[in-house]
């Protein structure tokens, strides 16, 4: 675009997409002040560990951290840790934050994250009950798995199964609890759902699913969870597992549009033509999939929109887009999934479960694929992703016949 002059960025949150956006705006020529508000008081750095290297400890935080504080002074960032971006003033373009000091800007990057949803029943507030989503989080969680002990995951989401692995790695005895009649039931089929059910009562997890938590017992430590039919679960220590809610009063503070997130356009702008919103706080274009919008909660989308902010502040063209991806690691096996799987109308596996080697591609009517859930299978996310990339048609034969390569089918197909 770059109709407007900007020598003043500043990003509120200092994150995996706050990050990239510093990056981006760098590499892009970007010679301007750019100052990084964050409210945590550590250097900015990966969530994806916290669930799995950083929880069982076999990586560090300086492997987490995504950029030292001499890598940002570098960068010319003026970084501002432990301080909140409280109010947005639109006409001033102005932030203040916690601290009461103002920051002017040309270009406004709200890139806030999002939080956890709380628990709401009775004990939730007991201690020995967890979250997980930041490192400080993680470290009082770790601190809980031992040998031996008892931990009772409340929600089937990616967060849940991976610290139920981990636990069980350290020896944990663990249950997972879920309310609804599946794992996973937010972000995939059921398919994959019930591999992941098995997998994890293979590992020996007390997979419950379609059981609703009603309290939480114990007098100043978590003792029991308490289920709709009336038992009580022995608990030595409780995570919660169960969503989380993008951070957006600064957009709605200010009359941005905000509808289960900011929403922005095609290049991460919001409804103010200086303010971007970027990662897990916005909802954007899902271009793959027409007419579609959406929130994504990836590192892929965080830095996707971090790309295409800063190319819009450097009045740069539109960096490519890829349909959105992601990864889970639980025990040995690694998931790879691209695409969003909603309104697939048939469900191709290729390989075989049993052996934990399979893929499940997922088709629209048209034979269009939509998705594709690799697990431990790198050719036919690699392929699939470039599939749903194109919009082009498959052979659903061609794509369950091991016999054929994935190399193949895309030297066929694309
Ligand atoms: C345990 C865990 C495991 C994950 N595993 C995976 C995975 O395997 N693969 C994958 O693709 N994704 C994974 N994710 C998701 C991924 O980490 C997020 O989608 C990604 O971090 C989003 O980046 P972000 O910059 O939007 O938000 P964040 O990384 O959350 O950064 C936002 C930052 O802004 C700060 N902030 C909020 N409000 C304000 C404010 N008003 N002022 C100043 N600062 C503020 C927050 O404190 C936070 O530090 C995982 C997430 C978690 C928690």
């Amino acid at each position: 675009m770059g109709t407007f002059s900007v020598n003043k960025v500043v990003i509120a949150g200092a994150g995996q997409a706050a990050v990239q956006a510093v990056t981006s705006l760098r590499a892009g020529g970007f010679a301007g002040s750019v100052t990084m508000i964050g409210a945590e008081p550590v250097p900015p750095y990966q969530r994806p560990p916290l669930s799995k290297a950083y929880l069982s400890g076999a990586m560090g935080l300086d492997r987490v951290v995504l950029k030292p504080l001499e890598a940002l002074a570098d960068e010319g960032v003026t970084f501002v840790p432990a301080t909140k971006v409280v109010t947005l003033n639109r006409q001033d373009r102005t932030v203040t934050d916690s601290a009461g000091h103002a920051h002017a800007y040309d270009a406004l990057i709200i890139a806030s994250g999002s939080h956890v949803r709380q628990l709401s029943v009775e004990g939730a507030d007991l201690a020995g009950v967890h979250y997980l989503r930041t490192v400080a989080d993680a470290d009082g969680l770790r601190e809980e798995l031992a040998a031996g002990r008892r931990l009772v995951v409340i929600g089937g989401g990616y967060i849940g199964l991976e610290v139920a692995a981990i636990a069980r790695k350290a020896g944990m005895d663990v249950t997972l609890v879920e309310a609804l009649p599946r794992v996973l039931a937010r972000v995939t089929t059921p398919q994959i759902s019930a591999f992941y059910e098995e997998l994890h009562r293979n590992e020996g997890v007390a997979v419950m699913t379609g059981t609703g938590v009603v309290r939480l017992t114990g007098n100043d430590r978590v003792d029991g969870v308490m289920l709709d039919d009336g038992r009580v679960l022995p608990a030595d220590a409780v995570l919660v597992g169960i969503g989380i809610i993008p951070n957006t009063d600064l957009a709605s503070g200010a009359d941005l549009d905000v509808d289960n997130g900011i929403v922005v356009d095609e290049d991460a702008r919001t409804s103010d033509r200086q303010i971007f919103a970027i990662g897990d706080c916005a909802t954007r274009p899902l271009v793959h999939y027409q007419g579609r919008r959406g929130r994504l909660e990836s590192v892929h989308n965080a830095l996707e929109q971090a790309k295409l902010a800063a190319a819009a502040i450097l009045g740069l063209p539109r960096p490519p887009l890829e349909p959105p991806w992601f990864w889970s690691d639980q025990y040995d096996v690694k998931l790879q999934t691209a695409g969003l799987s909603g309104g697939s109308q048939r469900t191709i596996i290729r390989g075989s479960p049993a052996d934990r080697r399979f893929a499940a591609f997922h088709l629209d009517g048209d034979n269009r694929l939509l998705a594709v859930d690799a697990i431990n299978a790198p050719p036919e996310f690699v392929v699939g992703k470039q599939l749903i990339a194109r919009g082009l048609k498959v052979a659903p034969e061609k794509l369950g016949d091991m016999s054929i390569s994935m190399k193949q089918i895309a030297a066929d197909t694309l």
